[in-house]
Formats: structure tokens, C-alpha cells, sequence
């Protein structure tokens, strides 16, 4: 049910253009023969053609079992957000264009809209470069996701966690929605950026949108 639910979204990367064949990965926490840990998709596979015997089985712990496939060469900072973060339940990693080429700039987006809140504050963290897969570039993510629940990834992509794969992916797509607002108000100059006051009242707006 849940492999299945990865193939899913993993096949709605590439229909949805928030990442092209292979890039890109999802994950959803799991439990399998009593260890905890998380169905994440595979290492150098289509998604077009996934089946749920691709989806590959990582414990919270870092192990998973070679002979039933490798899992996604980023599997690391997967790990490190289940690890770290309770309320991640699922995790969409993605290389969509606009918040790739917003994360070249390695900075955070401001406040220029208010829905950089949807992301958890009054601004959308961009992690710190790092090599893809390492321990290095975990780290740096952990930070950027510091009281956040989306964050962009220097020279590379996005990220974004939710309660469920729904969440997750529909969070994605709001990333990408709104690098594509920042990249356009950029291109006609610096725009006004909302104050923090501003900001905190729409964050308190968005927690009590959520609860209800
Ligand atoms: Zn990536």
C-alpha cells in the first residue's frame, strides 16, 4: 500500500514537470519486520516504469538490504529529516526548474509574497552546497529545515516534508509556484519585501487555517 503510494507520486514528478526521468526522490516513513524507517524510491530507475518490488526499504538506522535494490543516492538526507523531524511523515525531494535555478543564488527567498509562510516562517531557507548523498549536505538541509517544513538546496533543487505524501507533494508545488512569482518580480527589479510584523500575523493566520 505505501510502496504503492510512492510509485504514485514518484510517476507525479515526471507528469507534473517537478522533475524530469530520474531526478527527484520521495519517501514515506514505513515499518517493515518490526524496524522503523522509511519506502524511499530506487537508485537509477525510470519512473515510468516503477513496481512496488523497486521501492527500497531504509531503517531510521541507515541499513537497508543490497540484494533487494538500491535506494535513491540521496537516501541520507532522507534519513536525517525522519530521524530529526516527528511530524515528517513524507518526504518529496525534487530538481524542479524555477526553485533550482532560485537555489543557484544560494539565499533565502523573502517575504515578497506571504505565502513564503507555507514553508513555516518569514522566509524560505536555501541549505548550504554540499556534494549530493553525502553526510556534509544531510547537515546542511537539517539546518535549512530549522522550524521549516520546505527548504531550497543550494545549486540543486528543493525539498519538502508534510504529514502525508499529499502534503508533501502539494507543498513541493507551491515551492516551485512561488520561485516561479520570485524569479518573474525579480526581473522587474527589487521588490518590497512584507515586515515582520506583517509576517507573523499571516503565520498565526496559517497555523489556525490549518487547525480548522
Ligand atoms: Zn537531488
Amino acid at each position: 500500500m505505501k510502496k504503492s503510494q510512492v510509485i504514485k507520486f514518484a510517476k507525479k514528478l515526471n507528469s507534473t514537470n517537478l522533475s524530469a526521468l530520474r531526478s527527484g526522490n520521495i519517501s514515506v516513513r514505513a515499518k517493515e519486520k518490526g524496524l522503523k524507517g522509511f519506502y524511499i524510491t530506487p537508485s537509477g530507475k525510470r519512473y515510468s516504469s516503477l513496481k512496488p518490488k523497486d521501492i527500497v526499504f531504509v531503517s531510521l538506522k541507515g541499513k537497508f538490504d543490497k540484494k533487494k535494490g538500491k535506494p535513491s543516492s540521496e537516501w541520507r538526507f532522507h534519513q536525517d529529516i525522519y530521524v530529526n523531524k516527528k511530524d515528517a511523515k513524507a518526504i518529496v525531494h525534487a530538481h524542479s526548474t524555477c526553485a533550482t535555478a532560485v537555489s543557484t543564488h544560494q539565499k533565502s527567498i523573502p517575504a515578497f509574497h506571504y505565502m513564503v509562510a507555507v514553508a513555516g516562517g518569514e522566509d524560505i531557507k536555501c541549505a548550504k552546497y554540499s556534494t549530493f548523498g553525502t553526510r556534509k549536505l544531510s547537515k546542511n538541509i537539517l539546518s535549512a529545515l530549522k522550524n521549516r517544513s520546505a527548504c531550497l538546496i543550494s545549486n540543486h533543487g528543493q525539498i519538502a516534508f508534510g504529514e502525508n505524501l499529499e502534503k508533501a507533494f502539494e507543498l513541493a508545488q507551491e515551492i516551485e509556484n512561488i520561485c516561479h512569482q520570485y524569479i518573474n518580480a525579480i526581473r522587474i527589479g527589487i521588490p518590497k519585501i512584507l515586515s515582520k510584523k506583517e509576517m507573523k500575523i499571516v503565520l498565526g493566520k496559517m497555523k489556525n487555517y490549518k487547525r480548522g
